[in-house]
């Protein structure tokens, strides 16, 4: 049996200019689904949709926003309900994960990442809220991570805490989202090889992609198919949950046990 299509459907995605953002903007895009692609940067955003809307069956289109600010976020969606007429699926991805260890960090610091990664989750999921609840199938997608639900990483306290938040968040959402037809899951990538991750020595990727069972960093398209499972017909009857995508890498009990 094949999955339902989410052919025509209205999906926003924001972060959608770069790495597992842009995966999954191109997965629900070449499935034939309408795309709006968000991001701060206005030119790498409009350059990514225009690149998608070339090569993808649906239609896909740019929105340069910052989902920290709450006008930004009713824009984003009134932008999006001009251009397609509606919004079936929102996938909250933007985020941020500037290292620094808690001794170094400013309480600056720790609110601009909570910002963008966590209060911008809330912002997103209720402004939508209304036009998902309209869609009759209204679908969310958060992307989490295994850093803070599931592991610990020194310098990113602050990314850990807004990953698990987002977590909390979602288990909550759910309940209150599914009266309304709404389900919320989340997704929790490993290491995704992306642009965020380009500043990043290559031991550190060399020795991360040693540390996985599969041994491989994972590709934006892993977490897009995770994105669309969430959005099919067949997992209707799934909220409040979350699935690690990490090629095994949060499995390990020891290092040893990568050898034996
Ligand atoms: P990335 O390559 O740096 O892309 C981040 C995207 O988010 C870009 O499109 C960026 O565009 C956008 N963005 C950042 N701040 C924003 C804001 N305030 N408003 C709107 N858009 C914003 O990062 P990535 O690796 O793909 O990460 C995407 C998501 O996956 C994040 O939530 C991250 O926590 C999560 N994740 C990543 C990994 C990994 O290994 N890569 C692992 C686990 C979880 P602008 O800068 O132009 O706004």
């Amino acid at each position: 049996m094949m999955f339902s299509s989410v052919k025509g459907r209205n999906v926003i995605v924001t972060g959608g200019s770069k790495g597992i953002g842009r995966g999954i903007a191109r997965i629900f895009a070449d499935e034939g689904a309408n795309v709006m692609v968000v991001a701060r940067s206005g030119a790498l955003v409009a350059e990514t949709a225009a690149e998608l809307d070339m090569s993808c069956r649906g239609k896909v289109r740019a929105c340069s926003a910052d989902v920290s600010r709450q006008d930004d976020v009713h824009r984003m969606v009134a932008e999006t309900v001009d251009a397609f007429g509606g919004v079936d699926i929102l996938c909250a991805n933007a985020g941020v994960f500037p290292q620094k260890k808690m001794a170094d960090m400013s309480v600056e610091d720790w609110d601009q990442v909570l910002a963008i990664n966590l209060r911008s989750t809330f912002l997103c999921v209720k402004i939508a809220t209304p036009y998902l609840q309209k869609s009759g199938r209204g679908r969310v997608i958060v992307t989490s991570s295994i850093t803070g639900p599931v592991t610990g990483y020194p310098g990113w306290c602050h990314y850990a805490a807004s990953k698990a938040g987002q977590l909390g968040f979602v288990r909550t959402a759910a309940i209150e989202l599914a009266p309304l037809g709404i389900t919320i899951n989340a997704v929790q990538p490993g290491n995704v090889m992306s642009e965020g991750l380009a500043g990043l020595s290559d031991e550190y990727l060399q020795t991360m992609a040693a540390s996985i069972p599969m041994k491989r960093l994972g590709a934006a398209k892993d977490i897009g198919f995770a994105a669309l499972f969430f959005a099919t017909e067949e997992a209707a009857y799934i909220t409040g949950q979350s699935l690690v995508i990490d090629g095994g890498q949060t499995l390990p009990e020891s290092l040893e046990a990568l050898d034996v």
